[in-house]
């Protein structure tokens, strides 16, 4: 298959992207992507999709119903037989390379709508989202031709069609960390993007076809927790690929045992950042803003439990306080703005639960101060104190910017309360010492542990958890293996 040249020579900056609000333009509703063309879905039904910031509706988005998963199944049978498996892997390099480029080109556009329909302030989306989405395309473009030298001496190959379910909080990236790994393989995808934030995954569908993919290489599906459950059930989807909830998880684990699917299941976390009395304080008081305010907490790798020291908390606890002041919450599309909007109306609602829970148990509650906008959905980034093990708030995953902090004597004894939990995605530490470092990092059970920072991600590194946080890795070599028979 011949491979038109494109050019691609724009340069995005960050003021430019916000002095172009206005030339984004979006339909007035956004059908399903299916074998390379938008096409209706069966039952002609829509839903809105809201600005969490303003509570105003953005567009209307198709829900897919089983008749439509079967098309989008059918499709990317279809484009596995005829041209994914058939091109050599140079080729399907190529696209995918082409691919990061269209997206690095219409990287501000793509920030803008991330940033209106999931609420993440825009210098997220900006200097986060979108350049880690193009990063994984450029990396997973990469290892195209050369997989036979990743896996040496093993006979590799594709699986076929793969379902890829997707959530809400960082949704252009999860989508390009879905599906670039899987088309790098050479597999076909049916992708379904969380119903609260589709629109950036169906501005990737535009994109691809832009790109002259082969039709039917990717189909974007939209719709609930319903679609997703066709897609997980349909015979002719090889394997799952999902990142979302633990319960979802253990559904999907349920639905697909004894059916030979494979499964990838990235899934919720509590994870705890421990600061040591060596630490470089200020340092240290910047990654647990970090760890726990970035995307208002809206991360599976949150370090949500802050362990320090007993001999430096109060001087964590004043630094903490201190630079709370500074934290600025409102209109996700101010470049100053540090804590955007709660994702939709039912996340708000679970935190302010978890928050009234944390208070009835005992916990001493410390919010940052300042009204919040009338409208949208919002969440004071909120501390809660003199809390233990058995607190829910120390237990359960909350997904919002509220963090339990709790102190420690001993190495062993912060390792106890780190582990002690239905999780294992993520921790962090902070040391001066690097013995420290290997010692504790070595004995926590977790998939990813940050070593004087936290929530750094990388394309070549792998991610996923132990326990309740999921089976299988993304990102690396270990991210291709899911791929491959
Ligand atoms: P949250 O509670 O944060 O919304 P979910 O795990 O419910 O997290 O959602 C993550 C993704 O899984 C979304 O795309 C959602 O539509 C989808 N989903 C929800 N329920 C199911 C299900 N039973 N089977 C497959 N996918 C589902």
């Amino acid at each position: 298959m011949k491979i038109k040249n494109l050019t691609y020579n724009k340069v995005w900056s960050y003021d430019e992207a916000l002095e172009s609000q206005e030339n984004i333009k979006l339909k007035k509703k956004y059908d399903l992507f299916i074998n390379g063309k938008f096409v209706l879905p069966e039952k002609s039904k829509y839903f809105p999709t809201i600005n969490p910031a303003t509570e105003e509706k953005i567009t209307n988005i198709a829900q897919a119903d089983k008749a439509d998963i079967n098309k989008a199944v059918e499709s990317a049978g279809i484009a596995y037989e005829k041209y994914w498996s058939k091109i050599s892997n140079r080729d399907r390099g190529k696209y995918i390379f082409r691919i990061a480029r269209m997206l690095q080109e219409r990287a501000k556009e793509f920030a803008l709508i991330e940033t209106i329909d999931n609420g993440k302030p825009i210098k997220e989306s900006m200097s986060f989202d979108i350049p880690t989405a193009i990063n994984w395309f450029f990396y997973y473009a990469g290892w195209t031709d050369k997989l036979k030298y990743a896996f040496p001496g093993k006979k590799i190959k594709p699986i076929g069609t793969i379902g890829q379910i997707i959530p809400w909080n960082f949704p252009l990236m999860m989508a390009a960390w879905k599906i670039a790994p899987a088309l790098s393989c050479g597999n076909t995808v049916v992708l379904k993007p969380a119903e609260t934030t589709s629109l950036t995954a169906l501005k990737l569908a535009e994109l691809i076809q832009d790109c002259d993919l082969p039709p039917g290489v990717v189909n974007i599906v939209t719709g609930n927790g319903y679609t997703g459950a066709e897609i997980v059930k349909h015979k002719d989807i090889k394997k799952i690929a999902f990142t979302g909830s633990t319960k979802i998880g253990k559904e999907i684990q349920r639905t697909t045992a004894g059916t030979g699917k494979k499964i990838t299941l990235e899934l919720g976390g509590k994870g705890a950042n421990i600061i040591f009395e060596d630490a470089a304080i200020n340092q240290a008081v910047e990654g647990v803003i970090n760890s726990i305010y970035f995307n208002q907490g809206h991360v599976c790798s949150a370090g949500s439990r802050l362990f320090v020291q007993e001999n430096i908390y109060d001087i964590v606890m004043k630094k903490i306080k201190d630079r709370f002041k500074t934290l600025k919450i409102g209109n996700p599309l101010d470049k100053n703005t540090d804590i955007g909007a709660i994702n939709s109306k039912k996340q708000l609602e679970k935190i302010q639960n978890y928050i009234k829970i944390g208070k009835n148990e005992g916990g001493k509650i410390y919010q940052t101060f300042g009204n919040l906008p009338e409208k949208g959905y919002w969440c004071k980034p909120t501390i809660f104190t003199e809390v233990s093990q058995s607190h829910t708030i120390v237990r359960e995953e909350i997904f919002g910017p509220v963090l339990t902090v709790q102190t420690f004597r001993t190495i062993d004894e912060v390792i106890e309360k780190a582990n002690n939990t239905f999780y294992g995605l993520s921790a962090g530490v902070w040391t001066e010492k690097a013995s420290k470092i290997f010692k504790v990092s070595s004995k926590l059970k977790a998939g990813v542990i940050w070593a004087n920072s936290f929530n750094k991600f990388n394309a070549a590194s792998p991610f996923g958890g132990y326990k309740e946080s999921g089976l299988g890795r993304e990102g690396g070599k270990h991210g291709l293996i899911q791929y491959l028979k």
